[in-house]
């Protein structure tokens, strides 16, 4: 690597006229001793002077292998200067490539002598222009003497060309060295091979310069890059055995004495910043061309003279290519590169990216369509909920009218008979009034007896009160309450209003309740005007009949499926063939003035309580009708022996 070096280092050389000018200052100083101090003053004034006027010429010389090869490369050709300029001097400033863009910059040197790759990055940045060119005998026709080798062991039959060198491993100078890396660089960038992607690795030896050589020589690496001529120098100096090797592409150019495996760049220029006066650059210019090729200072720097600057271009076209020193910036790769390289990838990913944005369009679309559907279809279900809850609020009073009107139509066939059962209270109730007041009127009254005669009325009116009651209980008009009840007591309930009715028709009713049934979830009124309407067409069946006709049996207990059934058997004609289909059909009746609606209530009665109604043949003769409810789910026996079952 380059040794670096952070600050330059000034070397000065004082010329026989500088010397001389400081023995007139010590003549000065004696006159001063001699003459008084006022004379003195005015000498050392006027050689100050002097000295502000004519600077020395300052060069800044790249140091690129530490400030000691610099003084001894280039210390001569400076000394040379100075002395062709002796009412100035000349002094170099090494310096490395920081140091070297931070003087041109500053304007702190008049000169800079520096490499080929480092001109071309000063004269893109700062504006510096060369005035000569390193000479050297070796050059070729056009005078340019830089370009690369690359080396691999003469035994290496595979790797002949450039192009042989992918996937191998290579090891040049410096990532900065022109002829020991970036020369060749560009040449195998030609050849299809790119040394920063297609090697195996590339490696870097920095100096000495022969270490490269060495590692190929060894086999380390498979090639290497070296400056041309370097091999010849190595050889030259008995330090390689030049036989052991050869030169990749074998190239070469007319007039130049090395073997090559890239075209010829420029060698070293030396360039004026913008701010160096023309006079002086011109002038050292024409020194430099005096220069004789063989002077001890050429031979130090190692080149054979100066000559007229050469063309610099194809280090910028290199240089470009390659995108480093003043086109570093390149690297950053543009857009529309990237675009170029990979615009299937970049095509393929529009593509996915416009499909994913229509997708999402769609999708969004559909939704809002969706969403739009939805809402229309939740008011219209409300609207319909609504509509519907209001229907069924009506059904619900409809049915509630339909019930009072089917009790009221019962109590009402059923009047004359309850009219009757009132009587019989009422009747004894007049009796024992009238025997009370007889035994008032006739003194015969005892107050045990007429007490007992009181309480009998009043047990009397009870009775008359109880049969009111239930008669206002069973018309009034209710909504349902179903709670848990025990069916038999509507059975019984049921049997107490159509008793007086049976009586009157010679009919007997008799009942047969299982004992310890479950209890059902029911409104009580409503399944005692059930069982009452079953009753009453078991007495409607049996109108007729000659008295002693069977009588009618209500029987409870449990189903198979561990229901609560109630079955009124009656011995009557039985269903006729269009009643057996039609039964249950609202205002379907086979009596004159039948309204046809008593069992189509009682169905929605018991099928509202999630039970069933149906009619079977009596064995022999006669109707059974039956009906079931669900048992109430927990709940106990009611108290008494274990239900029977099928009624
Ligand atoms: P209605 O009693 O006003 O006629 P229902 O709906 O109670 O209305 O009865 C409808 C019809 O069913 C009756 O007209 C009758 O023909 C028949 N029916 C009902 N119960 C019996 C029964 N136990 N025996 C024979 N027929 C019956």
């Amino acid at each position: 690597m380059e040794s670096t070096i952070t600050r330059p280092g000034v070397r000065r050389h004082k010329p026989a006229s500088r010397r001389r000018r400081s023995a007139l200052r010590l003549v000065a100083l004696a006159v001063w001793l001699v003459a008084g101090q006022s004379a003195a003053q005015t000498a050392a004034q006027t050689a100050a002077t002097a000295q502000a006027v004519a600077p020395p010429i300052r060069v800044g010389v790249l140091a690129y292998r530490g400030g000691d090869h610099a003084n001894a490369a280039w210390e001569p050709t400076v000394r040379y200067l100075a002395e062709r300029f002796p009412e100035r001097g000349a002094e170099m400033v090494p310096l490395d490539l920081l140091g070297m863009d931070t003087a041109v910059q500053a304007g702190s040197v008049d000169f800079v002598l520096t490499n080929t790759g480092n001109y071309v990055e000063l004269e893109a940045r700062h504006g510096v222009t060369r005035i000569a060119t390193l000479h050297s005998a070796r050059a070729g026709a056009s005078g340019a003497a830089i370009g690369s080798a690359v080396i691999v062991r003469a035994d290496r039959s595979d790797i002949r060309e450039l192009g042989d060198l992918r996937g191998r491993t290579v090891m040049a100078i410096d990532p900065d060295a022109f002829g020991g890396f970036q020369i060749a660089w560009g040449a195998m960038l030609e050849a299809g091979v790119d040394p920063y992607r297609d090697l195996r690795e590339l490696r870097f030896s920095g100096f000495p310069v022969d270490r490269v050589a060495f590692a190929v020589g060894e086999g380390e690496v498979d090639a290497g890059i070296l400056r041309a001529c370097v091999l010849e120098e190595l050889a030259a100096e008995g330090r390689v055995d030049a036989g052991r090797f050869r030169v990749l592409g074998g190239g070469a150019s007319p007039g130049f004495g090395c073997a090559l495996s890239t075209g010829l760049y420029p060698d070293w220029p030396l360039a004026r910043l913008a701010s160096t006066p023309e006079e002086l650059a011109k002038a050292v210019v024409v020194a430099l061309f005096q220069m004789p090729g063989d002077h001890p200072a050429a031979k130090a720097g190692g080149y054979d003279g100066w000559t007229v600057p050469l063309d610099y271009q194809p280090v910028h076209a290199l240089f470009r290519s390659l995108r480093i020193g003043p086109y570093r910036s390149l690297r950053e790769v543009s857009l529309v590169e990237l675009a170029r390289e990979h615009w299937e990838w970049l095509a393929a990913g529009a593509l996915a990216l416009l499909w994913w944005a229509v997708h999402s369009l769609r999708v969004e679309h559909l939704i809002k369509v969706r969403t739009a559907e939805l809402r229309a279809a939740n008011r219209d279900l409300r609207h319909e909920m609504a509509e519907r809850r209001r229907a069924e609020e009506t059904a619900r009073e409809r049915q509630k009218e339909m019930d009072h009107v089917a009790r009221l139509s019962i109590l009402g066939e059923m009047a004359s008979n309850l009219a009757h059962e009132l009587n019989q209270p009422l009747g004894a109730i007049a009796n024992y009034a009238r025997g009370c007041t007889r035994r008032l009127e006739t003194g015969t009254a005892e107050p045990a007896q007429l007490a007992e005669i009181t309480r009998a009325i009043a047990e009397q009116a009870e009775r008359a009160g109880h049969i009111i009651a239930r008669i206002r209980g069973f018309v009034r008009k209710r909504a349902a309450r179903p709670e848990p009840m025990d069916l038999n007591e509507a059975v019984r309930a049921a049997i107490l209003l159509c008793e007086p009715r049976a009586r009157g028709d010679g009919v007997a009713i008799r009942p047969d309740l299982a004992d310890g049934l479950p209890p059902v979830v029911a409104d009580g009124v409503q399944i005692e005007q059930v069982v009452l309407n079953l009753i009453k067409n078991a007495l409607d069946a049996l109108e007729g009949a000659a008295s002693g006709a069977p009588p009618i049996t209500v029987r409870t207990g449990l189903d198979g499926e561990g229901r609560v059934e109630v079955a009124v058997a009656d011995r009557g004609p039985g269903l006729t063939g269009d009643a057996r289909s039609r039964l249950f059909d609202p205002f379907f009746t086979t009596k004159p003035d039948g309204m046809g609606l008593g069992l189509s209530i009682c169905r929605t009665i018991v099928e509202a309580h999630g039970g069933h109604l149906w009619a079977t043949d009596n064995q022999g003769e006669g109707t059974v009708m039956r009906f079931v409810l669900p048992a109430a789910t927990g709940g106990q026996r009611i108290a008494g022996k274990e239900p029977r079952h099928a009624v």
